[in-house]
């Protein structure tokens, strides 16, 4: 059975603290490395609910995509939010390690899950990363569909293929647009227009899309705007996770048991589309949030 310094020493192998950005904040937040760890639970967010299952089920280890602690604090007392997932996991001994910018550059990387979910055929990062002379590590991914679709069948792809949200799917462009080459990034990815257009992809796939970067993106080119949940276009990478560490716990001959928590921690949980609207399919847009399939309430 591994301490948890082994299995934190394996996942600084996949996702080396170093190459987070600068703001980031990775690597382990709590935890005792002597304790023995058998299960892992795999979540993007670290809120309440999520420490919760992570002790519910039995685990010694929590890791999740988002940091609980992005700038300095002065108190982790219990009446506060982040200092009550810190006393609950702690009680319970369960340890907590952040893997962020770290697993977005990584390869494969928080995209390429992202990627592999939609069905692309991902050829190479957005922004790669200098240091990395294979030229496969960096920032989002560019990727091919093997048949190319209409803007209108590929939001309906993505919001099928994604884990389901209040927010589903919205899409910015003429809906009989030919989609074969996409971009995507997990998470919120308005920062990298200029390098889509640049790329020449039909459309962009990511999250937290605001009105003007937006609005000025569809002015500059033709380019597609595709607008998943933010939780939605990370969670794939729990999945990758979650079999990369089952991968290095059969080679150890760990025993690890791995988990994914399918709780929708998308802070959006309602969606009311205005009565007289259509999607670009002339449907409505409706969509209800609810777990995914086989996941517990
Ligand atoms: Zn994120």
């Amino acid at each position: 059975m591994p301490a948890l310094s082994d299995v934190t020493a394996a996942l600084d192998a996949l996702w080396p603290r170093e190459r987070a950005e600068d703001w980031d904040a990775v690597g382990p937040v709590c935890g005792d490395p002597d304790a023995e760890v058998t299960r892992v639970l795999f979540a993007v967010d670290p809120v309440r609910e999520v420490a919760e299952e992570a002790v519910a089920l039995g685990a010694q280890l929590l890791v999740t995509h988002h940091p609980l602690f992005l700038r300095g604090t002065t108190t982790v007392e219990a009446g506060t939010f982040k200092g009550r997932v810190v006393h609950t996991l702690i009680r319970d001994g369960v340890a907590l390690h952040v893997a962020h910018t770290n697993a977005d550059r990584a390869d494969p990387g928080v995209s390429d899950a992202l990627a592999g979910a939609l069905g692309l055929r991902v050829t190479g990062p957005l922004v790669p990363d200098p240091s990395d002379p294979a030229g496969r590590r960096g920032l989002g991914r560019l990727g091919e569909l093997e048949t190319p679709l209409s803007l209108a069948e590929f939001t309906a792809l993505a919001a099928a293929r994604l884990p389901a949200t209040a927010q589903g799917v919205r899409a910015a462009g003429d809906p009989d647009r030919p989609v074969r080459t996409v971009a995507v990034c997990g998470g919120a990815g308005d920062s990298l227009f200029a390098r889509v257009r640049a790329s020449g992809a039909d459309a962009y796939l990511t999250a937290d899309l605001r009105h003007h970067p937006a609005s000025e993106a569809r002015e500059e080119s033709p380019l597609a705007l595709v607008d998943a949940a933010h939780w939605a276009t990370e969670w794939p990478w729990c999945e990758l996770a979650a079999a990369q560490l089952d991968a290095v716990s059969e080679r150890h001959g760990w025993g690890l048991r791995t988990h994914v928590s399918r709780r929708v921690t998308d802070p959006w949980g309602l969606h009311q589309p205005s009565p007289h609207a259509t999607d670009a399919s002339g449907a409505s847009g409706a969509s209800d949030a609810r777990h995914l399939e086989g996941a517990p309430n």
